[in-house]
């Protein structure tokens, strides 16, 4: 799981990569454009700190900087350009962190996605326009012929059965677990691949921190960047970035990450209440850097690589998460180099559609002036900005069993209706994935209140899927122990 900022691409100017810049904050405004629900601008602050050994006038050139090569001669355009604001101001705009620290800032905008939902919508988009997809199932292997891969030796998962799936081309897009799958390394390129980097986040109410805009700050500990994410309600805290060395399907949160945060956050929000005791929850992603050798990890590049091995396998790694679908596009092009496909060709930017699943903001409130539904303003506007199209589908299973707009907890908005959206619409046969990896449950629900929540989604599951008590026991058993693990340094 990701900080969720899209594109961030700000903290690549200071290593000289333009070209990285360039290309994530054009995919963020594209995505703006054409995802308009999931891709939401946030004002970001960066602050003169006082500590700072950088002056007003190098920010501003940054960001002037960012700015111009996001927006100029391209399509789509950021939210707004950046202003410089005063000491004084400042502390109005954010007025925790007070005008004893600061010399004036800028603000500038990115944006903040749902990563989760951002796969999951693709896909679903991706099946709108003729795809397959299956999941719950692992790639075990490979079928050749003539050392050439032909398909893949796949394993279901969920009834333990093996299978196979042939194909004109096997695409090798596994994030960090790239290496388990490279039967074969062409002579430039490093194995292993993948240089795994370990990011932690931490979640807090925001009446707790009480900032008003993504505030960057410093660490007190080295000189790393990080971000203090509102979120409706909540503030997020992240990331670290280190060398990670343990299991990568199953990293957690350490008291030493923790930490790290906790006092840079203190530091910087002198009357911030945060501590172990009111953390709300903790979320920890492992990044899929592409190995540079000789580079700390913070150097190490978010750009993206694309081979084709010698059985013909095609590898795509690294890259951002706002860097998709450029990624995908890259892919493509280099296939139809290859003439792999002699059928099927594009044109540049072809994949710069319109997400038909995406919502307009006005075609949401039209539609809302159609159904008749009593729910809060937050939660219409959570479903809206989680869900595009299927918001609407959302609002139809309400109208038909008011019921379904109850809250799973009192204290956040997320709905049982979402829950039986979700089941039909989403592959989603475990509790664990409902919190984790379709909704963003697992991080806004207090850690305390997991397993009244627990009891609440998997009653709705049981109902779904008729689940057995044994079978619902197991499922809340195993979510809990994961969230237990993601706060066990408490
Ligand atoms: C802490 C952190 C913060 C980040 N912040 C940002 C940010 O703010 N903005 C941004 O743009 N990017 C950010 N990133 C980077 C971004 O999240 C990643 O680059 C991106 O998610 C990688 O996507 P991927 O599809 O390559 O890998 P993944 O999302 O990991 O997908 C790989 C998939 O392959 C599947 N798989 C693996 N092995 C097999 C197998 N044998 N058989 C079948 N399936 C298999 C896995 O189950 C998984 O679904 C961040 C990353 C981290 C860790």
């Amino acid at each position: 799981m990701k900080l969720k900022i899209s594109s961030w691409g700000l903290r690549y100017l200071a290593y000289g990569e333009l070209d990285l810049v360039k290309e994530a904050t054009t995919e963020r405004n594209w995505m703006r454009a054409h995802i308009p629900h999931l891709i939401r601008p946030v004002p970001f602050l960066w602050v003169n700190w006082k500590e700072d050994t950088l002056k007003r006038q190098s920010i501003e050139s940054a960001l002037q900087l960012y700015d111009s090569l996001s927006d100029e001669s391209q399509e789509f355009k950021n939210f707004k350009k950046y202003q410089w604001f005063s000491a004084g101001e400042l502390e109005k705009l954010e007025p925790e962190i007070g005008d004893k620290v600061n010399q004036g800032g800028a603000i500038y905008y990115d944006t903040n996605v749902d990563d989760a939902r951002l796969t999951i919508e693709t896909l679903k988009e991706a099946v709108i326009r003729g795809a397959d997809v299956i999941s719950y199932c692992k790639v075990n292997g490979y079928i050749t012929e003539k050392d050439k891969i032909i398909g893949i030796k796949c394993q279901d998962l969920e009834n333990n059965k093996d299978f196979n799936i042939k194909g004109t081309l096997i695409v090798n897009a596994t994030g960090i677990w790239s290496d388990d799958l490279l039967n074969n390394y062409p002579e430039n390129i490093s194995k292993p691949l993948i240089r795994p980097t370990k990011g932690v986040h931490l979640i807090y109410k925001r009446q707790h921190i009480k900032n008003e805009n993504c505030v960057i700050i410093r660490s007190v500990s080295d000189v790393r960047g990080i971000f203090v994410l509102p979120r409706d309600n909540f503030s997020i805290i992240g990331t670290t970035d280190t060398d990670f060395k343990g299991d990568i399907t199953n990293p957690f949160c350490g008291k030493e990450d923790a930490d790290y945060l906790i006092n840079s956050v203190k530091f910087h929000f002198p009357n911030a209440k945060i501590g172990y005791e009111n953390l709300v929850a903790t979320y920890v992603g492992v990044r899929p850097l592409v190995k540079e050798i000789g580079k700390s990890e913070i150097e190490v590049s978010r750009k993206h690589l694309i081979f084709f091995n010698k059985n013909g396998l095609i590898s795509i790694a690294g890259g951002k998460l706002t860097t998709w679908r450029k990624m995908a596009e890259d892919l493509f092009e280099m296939v139809t180099k290859n003439q792999i496909f002699s059928d099927k060709t594009q044109v540049k930017g072809f994949s710069k559609q319109k997400f038909l699943i995406g919502l307009e903001q006005e075609e949401w409130q039209e539609s809302l002036n159609h159904h008749k539904i009593n729910l809060d303003d937050k939660v219409i506007h959570h479903i809206y900005q989680q869900y595009g199209r299927g918001a609407i589908k959302i609002m139809k299973l309400i109208e038909k069993e008011p019921n379904l707009g109850e809250k799973i907890i009192d204290e956040n908005d997320f709905i049982k209706a979402e829950i039986f959206y979700i089941l039909p619409h989403e592959l989603t046969t475990h509790l664990i994935d409902l919190f984790c990896r379709r909704t963003e449950m697992s991080l806004f629900i207090d850690h305390k209140k997991s397993s009244q929540a627990a009891e609440t989604v998997a009653d709705l599951m049981a109902l779904e899927y008729s689940w057995s008590k044994e079978k619902k026991k197991m499922e809340i058993r195993h979510y809990l122990e994961y969230v237990e693990k993601t706060v066990s340094f408490i």
